[in-house]
């Protein structure tokens, strides 16, 4: 079905959708560029590596989430800054919260837009394969590709076929 929408000139849906991928990316790591460096000084350098690896993902998966559910993502800005304040020191937390509504708010406005612009057909796509449980995969597929990194291997041996 995918195989003949692309034949038939969906294309320009799926630049857009891959546009807006990347918009998101970008606003995700612009958030953690600004607070990365606010991280817990007293924290072992092990725990500090840690911690930016869990803010990094805090921010991709807040984006994630709103690209592909940007009508029922109610207080994105909130629920990442709830996710990530504990790494940061009580000194830090109001400018971690500052940046994190500006980006996110940022991100929100640019959501907007698109589907203003109608570029929005229920979302950015989602990955074609179904979990074990049976249930539609939920994550975001490689740029240009029909499955998520998880499930990349599907897509391989679909070309092979
Ligand atoms: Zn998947």
């Amino acid at each position: 079905m995918r195989g003949i929408n692309k034949v038939t000139g969906t294309l320009g849906m799926d630049d857009q959708a891959l546009h807006i991928q990347q918009s998101m990316y970008q606003y995700s790591r612009a958030i953690y560029r600004s607070i990365k460096d606010l991280i817990d000084p007293y924290a072992s350098q092990a725990d500090q590596i840690e911690y930016r690896r869990a803010v990094l993902e805090a921010c991709e998966q807040t984006m994630e989430r709103l690209a592909r559910d940007p009508q029922y993502f109610a207080k994105p800005e909130r629920s990442l800054f709830q996710d990530i304040r504990r790494y940061f020191p009580i000194t830090a937390q109001a400018q971690v919260a500052w940046t994190v509504t500006e980006g996110v708010t940022a991100a929100v406005a640019f959501i907007e837009d698109q589907i203003e612009a109608g570029a929005f057909d229920g979302g950015v796509p989602r990955c074609h394969a179904t979990t074990r449980k049976g249930k539609p995969c939920q994550r975001t597929p490689l740029p240009e590709r029909d499955y998520c990194p998880s499930h990349q291997h599907l897509e391989r041996s679909k070309v092979a076929a």
